[in-house]
């Protein structure tokens, strides 16, 4: 898997904020909107796009515009819908499909709860938006859901990654055999016995949404 650290002084003021346990939830929500338009312009570097031609005032111009298929943007639910308005700043004419994945307590792999994604994803780049890569278990669901459909360009963008979690994601990706690329604002230093990444931000969807019991 390609790992891109995105090393940019305002990314790392804005992630800091987001740690600082102080940072309110409409304050995070905005900030990580913020960072994830940052994360976005880095994990869109290889969007594909055609020749155009268009008149200015003055003359003709060639100049590009996004290909079709659009790309694809698929928020794991519920944490990666507080990074979706952040990439759609970006890129306002893809179009979001929807992942919702929960934690089996049996079998402790995530499961699909939910979803609304096109049938067919051959062809479509597709952008996966998840803010913790803490284990990795519902990243790599996903990617494996997505390849399932014929997915065969991923890009996940996160805000924080542990060393844990993008070691499965590359032990799973050898039999996926579909090249990943992950976008991340920091990997951080492991992750403590509840499987939260230290020093990390905290639970992303309690930070967010508040607290749902
Ligand atoms: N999910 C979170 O929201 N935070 C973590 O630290 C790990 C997983």
């Amino acid at each position: 898997m390609q790992v891109h650290v995105a090393d940019h002084p305002l990314i790392s003021h804005k992630l800091t904020v987001l740690r600082d346990e102080r940072t309110d939830s409409p304050t995070f929500r905005r900030l990580a909107e913020e960072l994830v338009t940052l994360l976005a312009y880095e994990a869109t570097r290889d969007v594909r796009v055609e020749p155009v031609q268009v008149r200015t005032p003055v003359a003709a111009a060639t100049g590009v515009r996004l290909s079709e298929p659009r790309p694809l943007v698929v928020p794991i639910l519920r944490a990666g819908l507080g990074m979706l308005e952040g990439m759609q700043r970006l890129l306002p004419t893809a179009e979001v499909g929807f992942l919702g994945m929960i934690r089996n307590e049996e079998t402790l792999e995530a499961d699909t709860y939910a979803e609304r994604l096109p049938e067919d994803l051959s062809g479509r780049q597709c952008y996966v938006l998840d803010p913790m890569l803490a284990t990795g278990g519902s990243l790599a669901a996903a990617i494996g859901f997505l390849v399932n459909r014929g997915a065969d360009h991923i890009t996940a963008v996160c805000l924080l990654a542990a060393p844990e979690g993008i070691a499965r994601i590359e032990r799973e990706l050898e039999s996926i055999g579909v090249p990943v690329t992950l976008v991340v604002a920091g990997v951080d230093d492991k992750l403590d016995e509840n499987g939260y990444i230290v020093p990390g931000l905290g639970d992303a969807g309690d930070r967010l949404y508040g607290v749902v019991d």
